[in-house]
């Protein structure tokens, strides 16, 4: 089955009634843009910036150092969308090892949050992004937003790197598109606060799953509650995808959900059309699509999405795998 799938690589991933969707590559350093490439990734989807902090002893790279390991990347995809996400630090991806954690760091300063505490790094981050935007297709995605001001607070900070740059005479992409991460229930409660602010959106389910369900995702003592298809977030999903699509704006899935080809079925339904996930997973889940017939995958998924008994759902994500 692995020989097949690499003849996929440079097949567009079309639906069997002729839709083209975006498969994009999650990456955690630019060096993970060869395996993107190799597998015939449309982009990446999801840079995890914060890669390039971890481990340091809390020495945060510097603006130069930055911009050249965006730069790599951007340069490495080959004229393709490269989605950095600014930095997600805190909770389970912390800073420095020895440093003081909150009780409920989950909950805490992480993300967003940290970024406009720490105006500075933020600033930096920004700035090292906005240069590597030109060498490239550059997309900066927000993690963790849930309040309008978070938001706001986020593109001013941009505008001001901008303005920065501008005035230094340093070459950047004045029409970078800047989206938020929807991983937060409050975030897909309140689309409207989004979607009128961001040029697109790309829904975290992992995050999504842990907020929602109140399962801390690094706990193995309530694992087994982790449930992608809880009729909860199924729905938050939906409407995050419904409201972006009715916005005009993109929507992507950039959680672990979108390499499950479990669910590609269920997600292409929802009308989803770009899905970015773990380089490996790329090919099945092309295979999956360009088996996949949407006039037939679409009523059978609104059939799910109007069920809120979870053996009624397991059952029926099952037979769309048949349609
Ligand atoms: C997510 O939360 O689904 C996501 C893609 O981000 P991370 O796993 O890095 O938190
Ligand atoms: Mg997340």
């Amino acid at each position: 089955a692995r020989k097949k799938l690499s003849k996929l690589k440079k097949t567009p991933a079309i639906t069997k009634d002729g839709v083209e969707i975006m498969l994009m590559a999650n990456i955690e350093l630019p060096d993970d843009c060869v395996s993107a490439m190799e597998a015939g990734a449309n982009g990446v989807g999801l840079f995890r910036s914060e890669f390039l902090f971890m481990g340091r002893n809390s020495r945060i790279p510097s603006e130069d150092e930055q911009f050249e390991q965006y730069k790599r990347a951007v340069v490495a995809m080959k004229g393709r969308p490269v989605t950095i996400r600014t930095l997600d630090i805190g909770a389970d991806k912390p800073l420095d090892q020895t440093e003081h954690t909150a009780l409920n760091p989950a909950l805490g300063l992480r993300a967003i949050r940290y970024c406009l505490a720490e105006p500075q790094i933020f600033l930096t981050q920004l700035r090292a992004i906005l240069r590597a935007s030109a060498f490239g297709k550059v997309r900066i995605l927000i993690p963790m937003l849930a309040h309008a001001f978070e938001i706001d607070q986020s593109l001013a900070m941009i505008a001001q790197a901008k303005a920065e740059l501008r005035e230094q005479n340093i070459k950047f992409d004045d029409a970078v598109h800047v989206g938020a991460m929807i991983e937060i229930p409050a975030a897909a409660l309140a689309l409207p606060m989004f979607v009128k602010r961001m040029d697109f959106l790309s829904i975290g389910t992992n995050d999504l799953i842990q907020y929602t369900l109140a399962i801390d995702r690094v706990d193995y003592e309530v694992a087994h509650l982790y449930n992608p298809l809880h009729p909860a977030v199924l729905q938050l999903i939906s409407m995050t995808i419904a409201a972006g699509h009715k916005a005009g704006i993109d929507v992507a899935v950039c959680g672990e959900m979108a390499g499950d080809i479990k669910l590609t079925r269920l997600l292409l339904g929802m009308g989803l059309r770009e899905f970015s996930m773990h380089p490996a997973q790329l090919l099945s889940v092309k295979q999956e699509i360009l088996n996949s017939d949407l006039a037939r995958l679409m009523p059978q998924t609104r059939k799910i999405m109007r069920s809120m008994e979870p053996n009624v759902i397991a059952d029926a994500v099952e037979q769309l795998q048949l349609l």
